[in-house]
């Protein structure tokens, strides 16, 4: 498993910060919940695409691209950290958006979508939910090899084999710091979405034999689709690097409950995790998929999943500027400050 034989650029200084959560481990009653902060990987406000990012752009440089094509939701963390690494490498970015949810494309809003511009990218389109994205990406790559250009699909969320090395890369990471600390992990919890964060994590511990599961929280399908396409992800990533162990069913470990109405609709226990993170902690989340996470990991607590000796790791991903476009989940909520004041028709 020898991941320098992968091309790879680097955008983050050192391994992230793996730091314990004394206030919000109180506040449950036990276990020690942990954090390991990929939120604060390089980049553009950083978080886990940075990490899979490494590996497809240096694939896209060895290519010869000139520019990067991606596709996300209209707030698309991963859409952002395309655009900011293209920015980086000297490359043009275009953006593939899909409304996911109906009506919520709104060119003039905050978080990601203005980073969008901000970062330069080339053009932006956008197509309604439930369009084959992937035929629509060849189809932009097309246009721009017309052009004389030679356009690299980036996959939605960076998630192919090739991307999910870079979990794969933190997962060597997080045994190491482990060992630093002197803590055996009992499990880590993390956001599961398009996959190459839970798969690729999955993939890399059990290559390197750690002993430690992995708990994802859906952010989007239901458990039995997204234990499926886990595993599927899982088996390509390990046999990319050749890992000794099989990816077997039953290391796949999806919840479902935390979902809410859909992808990126907020949630009640959200908005709880959300606070409670910030309050307790000075850490901030984001309402699609680690706040969705975290009020997943709190459940799984409340619920006594493990034991009060435990120690359970949260992998913050990310996503924060999303936050800015959903400031209506948290209004009214937050007493007198004055950060989420009603500035509607002022
Ligand atoms: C994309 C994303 C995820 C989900 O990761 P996948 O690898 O797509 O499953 C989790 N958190 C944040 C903040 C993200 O942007």
């Amino acid at each position: 498993m020898q991941l320098s034989r992968f091309p790879r650029r680097r955008y983050t200084d050192g391994p992230t910060p793996l730091e314990p959560l004394p206030r919000l481990s109180d506040h449950l009653g036990g276990p020690a919940i942990w954090v390991k902060r990929d939120d604060l990987t390089g980049l553009a406000f950083g978080g886990n695409k940075t990490r899979k990012l490494e590996f497809l752009v240096a694939d896209a440089l060895a290519q010869g691209a000139d520019t990067l094509l991606t596709t996300g939701a209209v707030q698309s963390n991963h859409c952002r950290l395309t655009a900011a690494a293209a920015a980086k490498e000297g490359l043009a970015c275009r953006l593939l958006l899909e409304e996911r949810v109906p009506g919520s494309y709104d060119p003039d809003a905050s978080g990601n979508n203005f980073l969008f511009g901000l970062l330069g990218v080339e053009r932006v389109e956008v197509v309604p939910g439930g369009t084959d994205l992937n035929a629509r990406l060849a189809g932009m790559a097309e246009e721009l090899a017309a052009e004389g250009r030679n356009a690299y699909v980036v996959p939605g969320g960076g998630s192919n084999a090739l991307g999910s090395l870079g979990y794969v890369a933190c997962a060597r990471e997080l045994q190491q710091q482990a060992f630093e600390l002197g803590v055996a992990f009992d499990e880590v919890v993390v956001a599961s979405g398009s996959g190459g964060t839970h798969s690729g994590l999955l993939a890399g511990l059990l290559g390197l034999g750690a002993g430690l599961p992995v708990a994802g929280v859906s952010v989007r399908a239901s458990q039995a689709a997204q234990e499926a396409k886990i595993l599927a992800h899982a088996r390509e990533t390990a046999a990319l690097i050749g890992a000794p162990a099989a990816v077997e069913p039953e290391d796949v470990v999806v919840f479902d409950d935390y979902v809410g109405e859909g992808y990126s609709y907020p949630t009640e226990a959200m908005v709880e995790a959300t606070e409670l993170f910030a309050r307790l902690e000075g850490i901030v989340l984001d309402p699609v998929y680690t706040g969705k996470a975290a009020a997943g990991l709190i459940d799984l607590v409340r619920k006594g999943r493990y034991e009060r000796t435990a120690d359970v790791l949260f992998l913050h991903t990310g996503g924060a500027p999303g936050l800015f476009a959903a400031l209506e989940a948290f209004r009214g909520r937050l007493g007198s400050t004055h950060y989420f004041a009603d500035t509607g028709g002022r």
